[in-house]
């Protein structure tokens, strides 16, 4: 990869990439192989977007939230594999309610952990889910949605006051579709995730998308959308993989998102809460999850680094990671996108141009569609 820092390009490029995230290594390093030259900007000071890693003492920092790589799609995995050796790590995750712990995702475990030999059996945690579950035909909020499908127990500690904080506003002034299934497991098995392939990249995520860019054209801490023009006078076609109401300066107005700050912390000791992943579920507690980087990958640093995740509203100046696909927005949205669809040599990708929420495997596979 050649970085540069603000530098004058002066060759002709097939392909402008905006943002060196998954999307676009994804497409820079596939669009290389077929012999196309890409120029990659990216206005943050290093390469990898929200999957980048950072190494402190040894230990590999999730600098924008735990990524953990998992995916029913063998291609996606097999893809992902040619840039690093994948360790075996199993997202577990353990939810702090008032300092009493349950396991995750919601099985047996966890419901032995509240209700004791009541819910021993699979049918008996069923029965007393059962028994609890809301009757109601038409949920009209999120309250209403989960009691109707786990009850009032699981609901009161497990679900309230983690989704209140990662939306900022009381479940019951949420729409009931944020939830519209709960994953429940009959079993005692606190696999987080269903699917047949997960892990982590061993020594990090930055490392796979340094080998993406490789002999690529990147230019840090350059904002396309301050010298948009210039830019796409570089280059045959734009692959933009930004928020889209900025590309077209917010003329019908701001899209919402629900952003996050993370604050990190080293401590002196070898091991602070025993897992990569603890969600805090009550509401007084302003954070959502404290993840324990050392956890993801076998490492015996003696000191530990933590990050606590706090929800925030988002504003214009903060980094926006999860998209509010509700109604206003998505009208919005796609009003941008006939913008957009006018312009012939530009090409959407990735979370934020498409306003959608995306696992780095959906990711992958999206990049991959322009090549395969
Ligand atoms: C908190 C959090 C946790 C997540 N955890 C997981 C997980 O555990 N497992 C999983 O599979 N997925 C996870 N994801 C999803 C994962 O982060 C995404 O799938 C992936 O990062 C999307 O890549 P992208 O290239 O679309 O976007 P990004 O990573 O956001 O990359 C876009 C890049 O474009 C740059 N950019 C934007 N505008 C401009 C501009 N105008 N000029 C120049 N550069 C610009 C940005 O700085 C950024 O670097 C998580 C996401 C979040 C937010």
């Amino acid at each position: 990869m050649k970085v540069y820092i603000k530098g004058v390009r002066m060759n002709k490029y097939d392909y402008l990439i905006v943002g060196s995230g998954l999307f676009g290594s994804v497409f820079a390093y596939e669009a290389k192989k077929k012999g196309y030259k890409c120029l990659v900007l990216e206005k943050r000071a290093h390469i990898g977007g929200n999957i980048y890693t950072e190494k402190r003492d040894n230990i590999n920092i999730h600098i924008y939230g735990a990524h953990i790589f998992h995916t029913s799609d063998k291609n996606v995995w097999n893809y992902i594999n040619q840039f690093a050796d994948f360790n075996n790590y199993i997202n577990s995750p353990v939810a702090n309610f008032k300092g009493k712990l349950f396991n995750l995702p919601f099985n047996m475990n966890t419901f032995y952990q509240i209700w004791g030999e009541k819910a021993s059996t699979p049918e008996k945690a069923k029965n007393v889910i059962n028994s609890q579950k809301l009757i109601i035909d038409k949920p009209k909020n999120l309250e209403e949605q989960a009691l109707s499908l786990i009850g009032n127990d699981v609901y009161e500690l497990l679900i309230k006051g983690y989704t209140e904080k990662q939306w900022g506003r009381s479940a019951e002034d949420l729409p009931p579709d944020i939830i519209k299934r709960i994953p429940v497991r009959y079993k005692f098995d606190n696999n987080y995730f269903n699917d047949s392939y997960q892990g982590i990249p061993m020594g990090g995520y930055t490392q796979i998308i340094e080998k993406m860019l490789n002999n690529i054209d990147v230019e840090l801490e350059t904002d396309f959308n301050k010298n948009r023009s210039y830019y796409c006078s570089l280059a045959e076609k734009v692959v933009y993989t930004g928020t889209l109401d900025s590309y077209f300066d917010f003329c019908y107005g701001n899209l919402d998102y629900r952003s996050v700050r993370f604050e990190e912390k080293k401590l002196d000791i070898s091991n602070f809460q025993g897992v990569a992943v603890m969600n805090f579920t009550e509401r007084e507690i302003p954070y959502t999850r404290i993840i324990e980087h050392k956890h993801f990958e076998y490492n015996e640093c003696p000191a530990t680094w933590i990050s606590y995740e706090y929800p925030v509203d988002y504003k214009i100046t903060s980094e926006p990671y999860y998209p509010i696909n509700d109604r206003t927005n998505m009208e919005l949205y796609n009003r941008y996108l006939l913008l957009a669809k006018a312009e012939n040599n530009l090409i959407l990708g990735g979370r934020l141009a498409e306003y959608r929420y995306y696992d780095m495997d959906k990711t992958i596979a999206s990049a991959l569609k322009f090549w395969l």
